[in-house]
């Protein structure tokens, strides 16, 4: 019998075929290697998975449902569209299913401190939350614009008892958080856990995190058959560093009629700069300790990227997915900032949930390419709830009231 998708991929030292690997300054080198013998010895054996059973259960509250969404699916004709739900896992968001596992290995390994990075404060507010299950101390670097930007996360994380680190270097916003928690993580390696927030950066994150985020993927393929009786036809998630979208694909892969899609944001437009859309845009590359596809510069640096959603704002996307266009497991697509946004109007108003701006763009592309498949089932990940984004999208383009499917 064949291996498992899972089971084969990546190989030992990190690679999906030729993306991934571990890019790493000397100092790093040790501390890595030992972050992944420790989650070789622990994560297949039997007390460490039950705990974090334990959490999905009665912390997160998982299984999250999965919600048939028939008012869209009527007004856009065509296929059926079904959400799973992770808006409803505890901080609303997908995000908590790693961290949990992250901080669970720290535990694991006798480190009571977790360090991270953060953009708009979602993977910092997951990781406070982590940081307090297991009275744990926490270590968030956020630039200034974005602390000024991302307030009620800023309090989210300082309530959940985390320091928030200002970072008032260079352009003050999530690539100098990145350069200031690497550094600071680089002083005090051995008793600090640095938690990356989604499928990117040096193995074994990628293949750790995915591995968290399975769940996602296990839930939903029981769930929908139970619900509709087979596997859905198609299976979407927006990608930004793509753990959203790994996980829920993860249940499906060696599903071979089932189609997976990966939704980028186009953003204003296609100029370097005005999108975040890596798959249709980006070219081979290396940046922060790993090899994959990647929007650089003239000089091979990150460019600049845009998006209305801040958590698909990243120049590269994780190494597996990069490995799954490569063999044409998975197609990626792109939707606009526009586009997001009346999915987003849409989603409130004709389904009673409040989406992410992230989600919204994977609801976005379901909406566009329903009619063209009568009958067909389409299942997408909510990534996560909007309350994030209510003020932002109310303040800049209004409560929708005109926004008619
Ligand atoms: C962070 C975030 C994303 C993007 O991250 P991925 O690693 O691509 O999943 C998507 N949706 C929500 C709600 C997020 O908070």
């Amino acid at each position: 019998m064949n291996k498992s998708y899972l089971k084969s991929y990546p190989d030992e030292n990190g690679y999906f075929g030729e993306y991934g690997g571990a890019f790493l300054p000397p100092p790093l080198v040790g501390p890595m290697a030992k972050i992944e013998a420790a989650y070789k010895k622990y994560s297949r054996a039997a007390d460490f998975v039950n705990e974090l059973n334990y959490i999905r259960k009665h912390f997160q509250g998982r299984p999250t449902p999965i919600h048939y969404a028939r008012n869209i699916s009527e007004k856009c004709g065509g296929a059926h569209i079904y959400l799973k739900r992770e808006d409803l896992n505890h901080t609303g968001a997908h995000k908590l299913n790693h961290c949990m596992g992250e901080a669970l290995l720290a535990k694991y390994m006798g480190i009571n401190k977790l360090i991270a990075e953060t953009g708009a404060g979602q993977h910092g507010v997951a990781l406070a939350t982590a940081a307090a299950y297991f009275g744990m101390e926490c270590e968030i670097h956020m630039g200034e614009v974005d602390i000024e930007k991302e307030h009620p996360n800023v309090v989210r994380m300082k309530l959940l008892g985390a320091t928030v680190v200002p970072v008032s270097f260079g352009g003050r916003t999530l690539k100098e958080a990145v350069d200031s928690a690497f550094a600071a993580y680089v002083d005090s390696p051995d008793d600090t856990f640095y938690a990356i927030g989604s499928v990117v950066g040096p193995h074994p994150f990628p293949v750790m995190v995915r591995n968290f985020q399975t769940v996602v993927g296990f839930e939903a393929r029981e769930q929908f058959i139970e619900m509709v009786g087979e596997l859905p036809d198609h299976v979407g998630a927006c990608v930004g560093g793509g753990c959203n979208a790994m996980g829920l694909f993860a249940g499906f892969l060696d599903d071979d009629g089932v189609k997976l899609h990966g939704v980028e944001p186009h953003g204003t437009g296609n100029e370097l700069g005005q999108h975040a859309a890596t798959m249709t845009y980006g070219t081979d590359g290396e940046m922060h300790g790993f090899k994959s596809i990647m929007l650089q510069d003239e000089n091979g640096d990150p460019a600049p990227v845009h998006s209305l959603a801040s958590g698909l704002d990243y120049p590269s996307v994780g190494p597996e997915h990069a490995f799954l266009k490569s063999i044409d497991k998975v197609e990626y697509h792109t939707a606009s900032d526009k586009a997001a946004l009346d999915a987003f109007y849409a989603m409130s108003r004709y389904e009673g949930i409040i989406p992410a701006l992230e989600s919204a763009h994977a609801v976005a592309w379901a909406m566009d390419v329903a009619k063209d498949m009568p009958g067909q089932t389409i299942l997408l990940n909510l990534s996560g709830r909007g309350d994030k984004d209510i003020d932002y999208v109310a303040a800049t383009f209004g409560h929708g009231e005109d926004y008619r499917l």
